[in-house]
């Protein structure tokens, strides 16, 4: 069977009719509740937040970290905000000490470890100059778990070596190195400092299904002048290296605070928006995050004080564990009231990096459904026309398996300006921070969330995420030389586009329209999944992929392989098997859209 379309057909499409599917995802007026919170939003509240939360260091599961929480916890209680803090156990890693020598020289540069890197009292090997990241082999990870180097044969050469490659240390390359039997590496920085950061390709605490992807690589970064020296040494002969490293790897009690601001007359099954941020950071996390921190308290005061104008719900989480547990603390959230996030849950936004020195520049990672939202949100309040981008894996993004959709603002500091140059140091500190960039930043989420709180209908776009994935099936079908065939999905997923177009939503009897609305998240929430997750909706994937429908990532395998090999016959197996997942998707989106056109909304 083709598709729905008989089915659909055959339902008598009511005479009554409101909302009309595909209008402007964005509500022609502004609404008295974002005006109102808007307006409330001082620069001075969020420079009085963030001067407490930045004064301490804030490693997860650091006294640091649990006098912010306390704050926070402190100054929502005083303003009346029903406030949880769950506890749990993280699997974090705190990098503590490394060091780069060259044995019979005084040689001896500023080295860190990294979060999760292996812990050695001293390894040495020659050193093996691997250029930079982009020289390194490509590692494929299936769908999640399995390992296939290409091409491993040309690159024996790296078995036993001390490696050094410039660029930021990442998690695949550390694995691809792993892999390939080195026994240290040093990443360089392509500038002249250290940047902290994980090079796990876990998400969340590790389960029995991703350990493997633990690394055990002892893993160090030295500044570029540093490189520059080790490079020229090796200019006159074979040089060896000695790298130790120590890194404080292992379970601590973690806290989280969870506000939940409800309209007056909720119940238990109403919906809400999900607004995170990390509570964690490396330093004193000036802009990364305490003011975002500051700003999600206000935002939650403000909003409370106003929710007998909020139709929906607003829970808003600090997350702990994101820099040193890879996102523990999302990941323990959603894993934990997945159920509820589920019937429940209408989008993630993610807030992060927010209220910089100098910014200038306005962005937006969305998806798909949300990109209209992003770009009306930004032109009216910022004034700048902004092409948003996909979400990539370097924040919360926890949520993808639950099938929310995905926000958050950005915005930047010129180039011409060293950027985000503080990013991840010691620098990251209250100084960091322009209170009147951050009112600006924070309106933007304030904005965006009062089109899901108070509008009577939600600011998504289906169609668009339809669009969105009629090309992603076209690109991966293109991608693999025409040897995978999702034309079948390419199909359904056009029917489906084609029921939606222009029709509209009916108001059933009794039905309100508000909640006939919220019926689309029932045909967006199997799209969303497999537009970002590869494999399986529950068990988080590593983390890497930036493109859409990451399942069909080995698609292209299939163009570069002989079609009689191991490699294209198991690459063929595995992407029937998420082709067999997209088509089901599609089918729970299309059987969504027709409970919607009979006034008979899912939950
Ligand atoms: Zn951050």
């Amino acid at each position: 069977m083709r598709s729905f379309a008989g089915i659909v057909t055959s339902v008598t499409l009511p005479l009554l009719m409101v909302a009309l599917l595909v209008a402007r995802p964005v509500h022609a007026q502004e609404s008295p509740l974002s005006a109102a919170v808007r307006s409330s939003i001082s620069p001075e509240r969020l420079d009085a937040h963030a001067k407490v939360i930045t004064s301490y260091e804030r490693p997860s599961g650091s006294t640091g970290e649990n006098a912010a929480i306390d704050y926070v916890v402190e100054a929502l209680r005083a303003a009346g905000v029903p406030v949880e803090v769950h506890e749990f156990m993280g699997y974090t890693s705190n990098p503590v000490s490394a060091s780069v020598t060259v044995p019979g020289s005084d040689w001896n540069p500023d080295a860190i470890t990294l979060a999760f890197s292996g812990a050695t009292d001293g390894v040495e090997g020659p050193v093996l100059d691997m250029g930079t990241l982009n020289d390194l082999p490509e590692l494929e990870i299936g769908t999640g778990e399995l390992l296939l180097l290409r091409d491993a044969s040309t690159f024996s050469n790296v078995r036993g070596k001390v490696v050094i490659v410039t660029g930021q240390p990442r998690n695949i390359p550390t694995l691809a190195l792993q892999e390939l039997g080195a026994v240290a590496a040093i990443f360089i920085n392509p500038e002249e400092r250290l940047n902290d950061l994980i090079v796990t390709s876990t998400w969340g605490t590790p389960s029995l299904m991703s350990e493997h992807r633990l690394p055990t690589l002892p893993v160090a970064q030295i500044k570029k002048s540093d490189g520059d020296r080790l490079r020229a040494m090796m200019e006159s002969g074979p040089v060896t290296v000695r790298v130790s490293t120590e890194v404080d790897t292992g379970w601590k009690p973690l806290r989280l605070p969870v506000a939940r601001v409800m309209p007056t007359d909720a119940d238990d099954s109403t919906p809400y928006v999900l607004l995170g941020g990390h509570i964690d950071g490396w330093y004193h996390g000036g802009t990364d995050e305490g003011a975002s921190n500051a700003a999600m308290v206000e935002m939650t005061i403000q909003f409370h004080k106003r929710r007998d104008q909020m139709r929906r719900g607003l829970v808003v989480a600090w997350w702990p564990g994101h820099s040193n547990g890879r996102y523990a603390g999302s990941t323990w959230f959603s894993d934990t009231f997945y159920d509820e996030l589920r019937t429940r849950g209408l989008v993630y936004m993610n807030i992060d990096g927010v209220g910089q020195i100098d910014s200038d520049r306005f962005g937006a990672s969305v998806s798909p459904a949300l990109s209209a939202l992003a770009v009306e949100t930004v032109q009216r309040l910022g004034g700048q026309e902004i092409r948003p981008g996909r979400p990539g894996r370097n924040s919360d993004q926890a949520f993808n398996g639950v099938g929310l959709p995905l926000l958050q603002f950005n915005h930047s500091r010129p180039n011409a300006m060293g950027g985000y140059w503080w990013w991840h140091t010691p620098d990251d500190t209250y100084d960091k921070i322009d209170f009147d960039i951050l009112k600006a930043d924070t309106e933007l989420y304030v904005s965006a969330i009062s089109e899901f709180v108070a509008g009577p209908t939600l600011p998504i776009s289906i169609e668009d995420e339809l669009s969105a994935l009629m090309d992603a099936l076209a690109q991966r079908e293109e991608a693999s030389g025409g040897a995978l065939d999702l034309s079948e999905a390419l199909g359904r997923a056009s029917d489906l586009a084609g029921m939606l177009a222009g029709r509209e939503i009916r108001t059933g009897e009794r039905a309100a329209r508000a909640q006939e609305h919220e019926a689309l998240l029932n045909i967006l929430r199997p799209i969303h999944r497999i537009m970002f997750v590869p494999g399986s909706d529950h068990h988080p994937d590593p983390g890497i992929y930036g493109r859409p429908l990451p399942g069909l990532e080995a698609a292209a395998v299939l163009a570069q392989s002989e079609p009689d090999s191991d490699r294209y016959r198991f690459a063929m197996a595995q992407l029937l098997r998420e082709r067999n997942r997209i088509l089901e998707a599609l089918d729970e989106a299309t059987h969504a859209a027709i409970d919607m056109f009979q006034g008979r909304p899912r939950s």
